[in-house]
C-alpha cells in the first residue's frame, strides 16, 4: 500500500528529506520560515542540513532501518537525491506519502533505465548503448560511434563515474577507469549551449515553469549558470514541452530539474533528469518570487504553487572545496559587492570538487553582472567563467573514477 496525504498538508506539519545536503538544507530553511518541522536522515547530526532542521534521524541515505525511522515520525517525506534505493523507497512510502514516489527514483537513479524511458517517451537524445562486457563495449562502440563517453549506470554525478573515449582504441582503458561497472556508452555531444529547465509538479499535476537557465560545466561540474538563458526562439517552448512531458510520464511530484544540450544544428537534447531541486536553481532563490526549495516543499506538501517568475537576470557562481586549499577564503571579496549574495552550506571539510557555497549576483544590467562575476573570481582566485562556447571533448569529459554521492 501506498501512504497517501488525505488534503494539503498546511504549516505545523512535519516534513521528511532522505538526504542532508545543501539541497536539504536549502528547502529546510524555506520550509522552517513557512512554519513547517523538518526532520532529516543524514549520518552526521551537524551536516548542512540537520544542523538547521528541528531534528535529525543518523543514518546514510541507504539504510532502510533508519529511513524507516524518519518515516514513522514525519507527515510525508522526499528527498535530496536520487539515489537512495528504491527498495529502501518503496517501505518508506507503505508508512508514509512519499513524494516523488519510489517508481520515479526506480526509472532515474538508473542511467540505462532512464536512457529506455526517454526513448519510450520519443524525446530526443544522443545516441546510447547499454554496457556490460567487453562484446558489449565494443558493439556498444560501433552502434553510438565516437568520440563517445561511458557512464556507469548508478551512483553517478558531478562526471563521477564518467570516462571519455576519443575513439575505438581507447575503449577498454575508458571502462577501466569506471571499475567495468555495467554502464552507458552515449555518443560525445558537440553541443552549442547546456541548458537546464526546472518545472514543479503538483499532486494534482498543475505545473509551473522557472525560466530557461544556461549552465557552463568545468571539470563535469556545474560552474555557473545565467539566467534568463539566451537561446533562439522557440528554444525554451520545446525544452519545456519536453520537461512536461518527462515529468508528467513519470507522474512526479515536486521540483525536477531536465539538462539538456542545444546542439550546433539548433537541435535539443536530454542529457538527464534530476527528480529534485538543482544546482542551476539555486538562483531561484534571491531572483524568483517563489524559490524552487519553497516551491518543492509546496508541491509535496499539496499546497498551491508559488509563482516561479524571475525578478531579476542573475548569474550563480558555485564554490568549490579548492578555494579552501589555504582555509576559508576572504569573504570581503564577495560581500564588497552590494548585488552578490553569499551562500555557504556549512560543510566542515572542504575538499577539491566538493560544493560548499555559491555566490548570487542579482543584476538588470547584464554587462554589469559579468563584471562583477568576473571580479570575485579575480580576488577569489577562480579561472574566470568563460561566455559559453564548445568545449573540446577532452576538457569536458576527463577520467574520474566511479563513486558514491
Ligand atoms: P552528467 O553527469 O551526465 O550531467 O555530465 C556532466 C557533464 O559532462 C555535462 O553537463 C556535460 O558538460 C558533460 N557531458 C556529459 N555527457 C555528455 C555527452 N554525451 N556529450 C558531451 N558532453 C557530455
Amino acid at each position: 500500500m501506498t501512504g497517501r496525504a488525505s488534503g494539503p498538508l498546511l504549516p505545523g506539519a512535519t516534513l521528511g528529506i532522505l538526504g542532508g545536503g545543501q539541497l536539504a538544507r536549502m528547502m529546510a530553511l524555506e520550509a522552517r520560515r513557512m512554519g513547517y518541522r523538518v526532520r532529516v536522515l543524514d549520518p552526521d547530526p551537524h551536516g548542512p542540513a540537520a544542523s538547521v532542521a528541528d531534528g535529525c534521524v543518523a543514518g546514510a541515505f541507504d539504510d532502510a532501518e533508519a529511513a524507516i525511522r524518519l518515516a514513522t515520525t514525519v507527515d510525508v517525506v522526499t528527498l535530496d537525491t536520487e539515489h537512495v534505493p528504491a527498495e529502501v523507497l518503496e517501505r518508506v512510502q507503505c508508512i508514509v506519502p512519499l513524494r516523488p514516489s519510489a517508481s520515479v527514483l526506480r526509472t532515474v537513479q538508473d542511467r540505462l533505465e532512464q536512457r529506455r524511458f526517454l526513448d519510450r517517451l520519443g524525446v530526443p537524445q544522443t545516441p546510447w548503448a547499454p554496457v556490460d562486457d567487453a562484446a558489449s563495449l565494443h558493439a556498444a562502440a560501433a552502434a553510438v560511434g565516437t568520440p563517445l563517453v561511458l557512464k556507469t549506470r548508478r551512483a553517478g554525478y558531478d562526471g563521477k563515474g564518467q570516462a571519455f573515449a576519443s575513439d575505438p582504441s581507447q575503449l577498454l582503458e575508458a571502462w577501466d577507469r569506471i571499475g567495468r561497472a555495467p554502464a552507458v556508452a552515449e555518443r560525445f555531444v558537440r553541443f552549442e549551449r547546456e541548458v537546464s529547465v526546472l518545472l514543479a509538479r503538483h499532486p494534482d499535476g498543475a505545473l509551473a515553469f522557472y525560466p530557461l537557465v544556461e549552465n557552463a560545466h568545468r571539470r563535469h561540474i556545474l560552474h555557473a549558470s545565467r539566467v534568463p538563458a539566451v537561446v533562439p526562439a522557440g528554444i525554451e517552448e520545446q525544452a519545456r514541452r519536453i520537461a512536461a512531458r518527462i515529468a508528467e510520464a513519470l507522474d512526479h511530484v515536486g521540483v525536477m530539474a531536465v539538462e539538456m544540450f542545444l546542439t550546433r544544428e539548433g537541435g535539443l537534447l536530454v542529457n538527464e533528469i534530476a527528480p529534485r531541486t538543482h544546482n542551476s536553481g539555486h538562483y531561484t532563490l534571491g531572483a524568483c518570487a517563489t524559490s524552487q526549495f519553497e516551491q518543492h516543499v509546496r508541491a509535496v506538501c499539496g499546497l498551491p504553487l508559488g509563482d516561479p517568475a524571475l525578478l531579476s537576470p542573475a548569474i550563480m557562481l558555485n564554490l568549490l572545496g579548492e578555494l579552501w586549499r589555504d582555509g576559508p577564503p576572504d569573504w570581503t571579496a564577495v560581500l564588497r559587492h552590494p548585488r552578490a549574495r553569499l551562500h555557504l552550506y556549512g560543510k566542515r571539510d572542504a575538499r577539491p570538487g566538493r560544493k560548499m557555497g555559491h555566490v548570487l549576483v542579482i543584476d538588470d544590467d547584464r554587462d554589469r553582472a559579468e563584471h562583477t562575476v568576473r571580479e570575485i573570481e579575480r580576488a577569489l582566485g577562480i579561472e574566470p567563467t568563460d561566455e559559453p562556447r564548445s568545449a573540446s571533448p577532452s576538457e569536458r569529459v576527463a577520467p574520474g573514477p566511479s563513486r558514491n554521492h
